[in-house]
């Protein structure tokens, strides 16, 4: 029997307003129902921003260590559940246990993080320029926020978002993504347990066009927190613009990975299998497109596409598999119409490109990993965000030309150079067009102490991660503290002779 979710809303388990409902099915394996969620509308909406709006008065109250506090008590109950919460992951979503395992990792790691930075929580202070004046600045929390995340890292990134507005003392209305509803849900459901207080952290199930659009435009929503495609971020934006919301966007990418005649060729292999194929590709980091120097090229694909045809594809939750399915049929669709726009545009399709559909695959959403060769910049394989298994690799004179070929992209989040040179591995972080650069590592890898976005269209300039998401979730108040008994002037006084 199915599990039956509920919406969560002022600290209860509710149904939606209309009594609707969706069922959420395993994508390795569609006889598996893991369970029945509430299809949501705007009612939903409202109800579970009304909830936040009345905690939000009490919860900026508490002190910020004790909001960290509350956050560790999180972390710890995470670190029991590991286990069990990457296997309910692996279910939903598909992706291997280690790396389902990684997720939840980050999100402990984020919630440490978080409860760190609740002793912390710094603003400055500087000199006033009159006398007997002190001016400091101090951060202060905003109100509701919307939060709408993607089905790729089903727990990673809805803490990103939880942890830190959490403490910076806002509440939340969190709507996550269509597919990965479980995982999501179980996250609150920790929380909750940990002591976060009713109203503070409400979860509302339920499509973007219906749940999505309703907290874009709910006037008493102060910012929205998005992480998805660039189609939708952009949509997102137009909203947030025209009622001056602020908006922090997480948006897609088309990540390089170069390796260069000098490297290791090895690892930087070893690298690109990962960063590729890692998580079926469906990581906005992943790498797709593969540049090589030409003295290395011939080399290094006939082992790559060796490699890649040895992979081992399957379920998940068998510990040997190394690649999982699609997450739907949808995007297995998606992505077998690039192969079929690769071909056509003359790309050489050198690995995979179908579907597996017989025996343990009939399922499930299973794609080859594959590989295109002899790419050019001009392709739409090389430009545009696939979200699979495919990687688009192009044969470059020279390290110049591997820049240029890196920076040709709309998109800008995570690229790789793999070199022994170490100038060279300088000039490429100061000349490429990225929010993320790693020397001698993949594409993929983000650790969550350090700031995380992109430039171009993966983004509108915040970063999640680190420090910075403090910043996206909190304002700022500059204090001008007079105790001279006097009216001083700035500027004015202050320059008199
Ligand atoms: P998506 O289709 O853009 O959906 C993301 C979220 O937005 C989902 O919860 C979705 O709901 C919701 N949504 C859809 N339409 C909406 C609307 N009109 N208003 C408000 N919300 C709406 O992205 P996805 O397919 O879930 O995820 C893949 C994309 O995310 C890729 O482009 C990937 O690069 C990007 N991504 C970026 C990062 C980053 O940090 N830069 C990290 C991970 C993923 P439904 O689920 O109901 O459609």
């Amino acid at each position: 029997m199915a599990k039956e979710y509920k919406n969560f809303i002022n600290g209860k388990y509710v149904s939606a307003n209309s009594g609707r409902t969706y069922e959420n099915r395993n994508p390795a394996n569609q006889d598996d129902l893991i369970g029945i969620f509430p299809l949501s509308d705007q009612t939903d909406v409202s109800d579970a921003v009304e909830a936040a709006k009345r905690a939000y008065p009490i919860w900026r109250k508490v002190p910020v260590p004790m909001r960290g506090e509350i956050l560790r008590r999180a972390t710890e109950i995470l670190i029991a559940r590991k286990d069990e919460l990457a296997k309910l992951m692996t279910r939903e979503m598909r992706k291997i246990l280690k790396e389902t395992r990684g997720d939840v990792q980050e999100a402990i790691d984020t919630g440490l993080y978080a409860s760190g930075e609740g002793r912390r929580f710094f603003s400055q202070t500087t000199p006033s320029e009159l006398r007997n004046k002190m001016c400091f600045v101090v951060r202060q929390p905003m109100g509701v926020w919307g939060l709408i995340t993607p089905w790729n890292f089903p727990m990673a990134i809805p803490s990103w978002k939880i942890f830190p507005a959490l403490l910076c003392g806002n509440t939340v209305v969190i709507k996550p993504a269509t597919y990965t509803p479980a995982s999501t849900a179980e996250f609150v459901a920790v929380l909750t347990e940990a002591g976060v207080p009713e109203g503070v952290i409400n979860v509302v199930f339920g499509s973007g066009n219906e749940v999505g659009e309703a907290l874009l435009n709910h006037p008493d929503i102060c910012g929205i927190s998005f992480t998805g495609s660039s189609e939708i971020g952009r949509r997102i934006a137009e909203v947030c613009g025209k009622t001056l919301k602020r908006c922090s966007l997480e948006l897609g990418g088309k990540n390089a990975q170069v390796v260069l005649a000098d490297a290791d060729l090895d690892l930087a292999l070893e690298g690109v299998l990962w960063g590729a194929f890692g998580t079926t590709g469906q990581r906005c980091t992943a790498t797709s497109r593969l540049i090589l120097e030409e003295k290395i090229y011939d080399e290094f694909l006939e082992k790559l596409i060796a490699k890649a045809n040895s992979l081992k594809i399957g379920d998940g939750l068998d510990e040997s598999v190394e690649m999982g399915p699609l997450v739907s049929d949808g995007q297995r669709k998606t992505v077998h119409s690039y192969v079929e726009i690769g071909k056509k545009e003359g790309a050489k399709l050198v690995c995979g490109g179908e579907p597996l559909t017989q025996g343990n695959y009939a399922k499930g959403f299973f794609y080859k990993p594959t590989i295109f060769a002899l790419v050019r910049p001009e392709m739409r394989i090389f430009q545009e965000e696939i979200f699979g298994p495919v990687l688009s690799v192009s044969k470059v004179k020279d390290f110049d030309e591997a820049i240029r070929m890196v920076n040709n992209s709309r998109y800008g989040l995570s690229s790789s150079v793999y070199t022994r040179d170490v100038n060279k591995a300088f000039r490429a972080v100061e000349e490429i067009e990225a929010g993320i650069t790693y020397i001698n590592a993949p594409t993929i890898g983000a650790e969550c102490h350090l700031p995380f976005g992109g430039v171009k269209e993966t983004g509108n300039g915040h970063r999640e991660g680190g420090w910075t998401a403090y910043e996206i979730f909190s304002e700022l108040k500059t204090v001008y503290f007079d105790y001279s008994g006097a009216l001083q002037k700035a500027q004015i006084d202050t320059y008199q002779q």
